[in-house]
């Protein structure tokens, strides 16, 4: 049994990681030439970062990343709404990790290759065309050259992306990407130490909100590099993106100052913050629509190709590695066709959920219901919403998403 996969992101590496720790053979063949730390700063939940502990990557992310302990909601002026203690803080046997995205990816990537070995690991290959065959699939990889380089396997995973080739060979007629009329400007930058160095913040009102977290040490002492994503809808949600979505497109302050300038922090001058900020990036928020299957015979997808959602709830990395360690097991289990239909059946179904949820805003409706109800900020949270409100909205996204707090037994 061969497995080919095709993307070398979070959900593709971590594939090959448990595929090869089942003693299944396979290969990752990456389109990108190089592996550079892109992106910004990512959250892998308690229930993800198990299956990463599994793998014996623990202290690989703690030599990178920043262990989540709460993550706190408030309006634009900085009132308490909700407070989560996050990860082991919240009673998971396992921390949330933020981390760069970029070293994320490092980290899976040289770990597959350590244990899988450099010609299983391979980049600048682009999934371009694949034939189906009676007792297998051969899978063409395009290099930048224009050359074309066949592989064979018992199955093909498409663990390509939001703008995945395979989803788009297997659903020619998909309704392509969703945006809902939100864009986001984000970034990351060496910033003083806030409220012990390990918290995270959702800030804001019906207007914009903002994430603020750190995702690694900072190149100074006292210091955090510190990720920040600002959100507002420009735009009409039944319009198309106003360009394609890339993870490196690059934002302009004067576009979203006025923004900024409606925040009031008490512990952290966020203006100051963005303005340090070398790279700004701009991303408009996009998903596509849950598919009707995901698996055709031997080929299959898997994370953004299968499922690209809203990144609220911090779900995006974390489902991307639950659907490879369901994949992996049922590989282990039974021949692959039988797999592939056996994992779409059980991820298709959990993940659409949260696409939807996610759509609806997440968990981050917390603040939505405030502002709401109380635009100004407010004297008593409890005249302005329940306990039972708030925590209904919580802990529900956090049941659908898989990693409420297990129940004391
Ligand atoms: C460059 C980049 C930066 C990102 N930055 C952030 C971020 O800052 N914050 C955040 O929340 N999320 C970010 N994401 C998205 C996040 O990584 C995913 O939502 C999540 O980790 C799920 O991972 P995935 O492996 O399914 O998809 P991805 O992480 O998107 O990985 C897909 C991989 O497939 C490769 N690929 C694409 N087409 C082909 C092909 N035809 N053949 C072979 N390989 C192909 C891509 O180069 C990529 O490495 C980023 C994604 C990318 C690609």
């Amino acid at each position: 049994m061969r497995i080919l996969i095709a993307g070398g992101g979070v959900g593709g590496l971590t594939l090959a990681l448990m595929l090869h720790a089942r003693g299944i053979d396979c290969a990752v063949f990456e389109a990108a030439a190089e592996i550079r730390p892109l992106g910004v700063g990512i959250n892998t939940l308690p229930h993800s970062i198990r299956e990463l502990a599994e793998l014996g990557l623990l202290p690989a992310l703690d030599a990178v990343g920043i262990r989540t302990r709460q993550l706190t909601y408030m309006n634009h002026l900085g009132q308490e709404i909700w407070r989560d203690p996050r990860g082991r803080f919240a009673g998971h046997d396992m921390p949330q990790f933020s981390i760069h995205r970029g070293h994320l990816q490092t980290v899976l990537w040289q770990a597959a290759t350590a244990r899988l070995g450099p010609a299983n690991v391979r980049q600048g290959l682009r999934l371009s065309d694949v034939r189906g065959e009676a007792h297998g699939v051969t899978a063409c990889f395009t290099a930048a050259d224009g050359t074309i380089h066949e592989e064979s396997g018992c199955a093909l995973v498409g663990a390509d992306g939001i703008h995945s080739w395979l989803r788009r060979h297997l659903h020619p007629d998909d309704g392509g990407i969703r945006w809902n009329g939100i864009q986001m400007w984000r970034g990351a930058t060496d910033w003083p130490v806030f409220d012990g160095g390990d918290a995270m913040v959702i800030a804001g009102d019906a207007v914009a909100k903002l994430v603020l977290y750190p995702i690694a040490a900072g190149a100074r002492p006292g210091t955090r590099l510190t990720n920040w994503v600002i959100y507002a809808r420009v735009g009409d949600p039944q319009a198309p993106p106003p360009a394609r979505e890339s993870w490196s497109r690059r934002g302009a302050l004067a576009d979203f100052r006025h923004l900024v300038d409606r925040l009031r922090l008490p512990f952290i001058d966020v203006a100051a913050l963005i303005g340090a900020t070398a790279d700004i990036f701009e991303f408009p928020m996009c998903d596509r629509d849950p598919l009707p299957w995901w698996t055709q015979g031997r080929l299959t997808l898997l994370g953004d190709a299968a499922h690209p959602m809203y990144p609220v709830g911090s779900n995006g990395a974390s489902q991307a590695v639950l659907d490879a360690r369901c994949l992996a097991d049922r590989l282990a289990e039974m021949p692959a066709p039988a797999a592939l239909a056996a994992y779409a059946a059980e991820r298709g179904p959990a993940t659409a959920a949260v696409v939807a949820s996610n759509r609806m805003g997440g968990p981050e409706r917390v603040i939505g219901l405030v502002a709401e109800r109380a635009p100004d900020g407010f004297g008593d949270l409890g005249d302005v919403a329940t306990v039972d409100e708030l925590t209904a909205i919580v802990n529900g996204y956090a049941t659908l998403a898989g990693f409420a707090v297990p129940a004391a037994s």
